[in-house]
């Protein structure tokens, strides 16, 4: 049975957080002189929607204004939503909620997001390798579960899975939720753009579950460096207690609270992207230097190419910078392509017609 404080570090279960000024009283009218901020004014001010935010001021730590807009359109209680300064953050929490130093470890899949083993390292966490299965790009779940041993406290998940836009199916992690008792993080920054639907319901069947989200990419916001976490609310709270008091600043909070409004631009947006990417695998299939397309759920493609580096250095020469992932375990000649407006994908494509191998 999964037990939340049998997988919490020590430290971290007896961890008194931090209590910020705003902690203690919550009004928001009434002369406040008890956070050390500079009550003259800021040298710079923005304005947004013509209200002008007070940057002398510090923002809200639990992110409440963007937490209920973010609620809504998930269908989630903001008691189980966590804010982190982009989804990396997150990441980087999870390691040092659950695993100790030098004797925890974490299991990933690859080819998968890098983030997850740099944090690990960062963290001076182990890593057990279980690759995806070779050309499928699928779960080996029972390698997945054989490989679990007394220290293992999370298992990654990235769902569409990057870098290769790849499905991952909900019973195979439905089989891994309920055969470990540690965590299991499903990451799904590309779900905007996948045929199947994310797994937060499930949240209710597994209290071991994390889901990952974030507003860079369907959101179309990398730059404001906001990332979600949804999970139980002791999970929350345990993540809440770690952050940083003040890890989403009152710029990136205001203006992700705004765009939250505009789903209707956003589901356009997603849209569209699905379409170039059928129209660039159709194109891309066609031309001799491709191998093989991978099928993709994702935001971007997967290619397997005859010369990955030659191909790379020619689109570069014509100004266009792709990921080369041939260096990468089970993705040897890959390209991977960001889907982009209709008039780059055809500069890509036309770039790709030229290559002479
Ligand atoms: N997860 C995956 C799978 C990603 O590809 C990325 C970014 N490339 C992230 C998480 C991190 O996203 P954020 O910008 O929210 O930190």
């Amino acid at each position: 049975m999964f037990n939340l404080n049998n997988i919490l570090r020590e430290n971290i279960k007896k961890l008194v957080p931090y209590s910020s000024a705003r902690d203690e009283y919550k009004g928001t009218e009434g002369i406040f002189l008890d956070a050390n901020e500079n009550a003259f004014g800021s040298p710079v001010d923005m304005e947004i929607e013509g209200q002008v935010l007070g940057l002398n001021r510090y923002p809200d730590t639990l992110q409440i204004a963007v937490k209920e807009k973010l609620g809504k359109i998930k269908g989630l209680p903001i008691e189980n939503i966590f804010l982190g300064n982009g989804s990396d953050e997150a990441i980087d929490i999870i390691f040092r909620a659950f695993c100790n130093p030098g004797k925890d470890n974490a299991i990933v899949c690859p080819p998968t997001y890098g983030m997850y083993q740099v944090s690990a390292n960062i963290n001076d966490v182990n890593v057990i390798k279980v690759p995806l299965i070779p050309e499928t790009f699928e779960l080996d779940t029972s390698a997945i579960l054989k490989a679990v041993n007394a220290n293992t406290k999370l298992i990654f998940i990235c769902s569409p899975n990057n870098p290769t836009g790849t499905e991952v199916k909900l019973e195979a992690v439905k089989q891994i939720l309920e055969n470990f008792n540690g965590i299991v993080v499903v990451d799904e920054a590309y779900i905007n753009f996948a045929r199947y639907r994310t797994f937060i319901p499930e949240l209710l069947n597994y209290p071991n579950l994390v889901i990952l989200q974030t507003l860079s990419k369907a959101w179309g916001l990398a730059g404001l460096r906001v990332g979600m976490a949804f999970a139980s609310r002791d999970i929350i709270d345990v993540f809440n207690k770690i952050k940083p008091p003040y890890n989403i600043s009152l710029v990136s909070q205001k203006l992700a609270a705004g765009a939250l409004d505009n789903i209707t631009q956003v589901n356009d947006w997603i849209k569209q992207i699905v379409i170039e990417r059928e129209k660039l695998i159709t194109e891309i299939s066609k031309l001799t230097s491709i191998i093989q397309v991978y099928p993709s759920e994702a935001s971007f493609i997967l290619v397997k190419t005859t010369d990955a580096k030659r191909i790379y250095n020619h689109l570069v020469n014509s100004k266009i910078v792709i990921r080369d992932r041939s260096g990468v375990e089970l993705c040897e000649g890959c390209l991977r392509i960001t889907i982009g407006t209709p008039a780059e994908n055809e500069q890509v494509l036309e770039a790709m017609r030229e290559y002479r191998s």
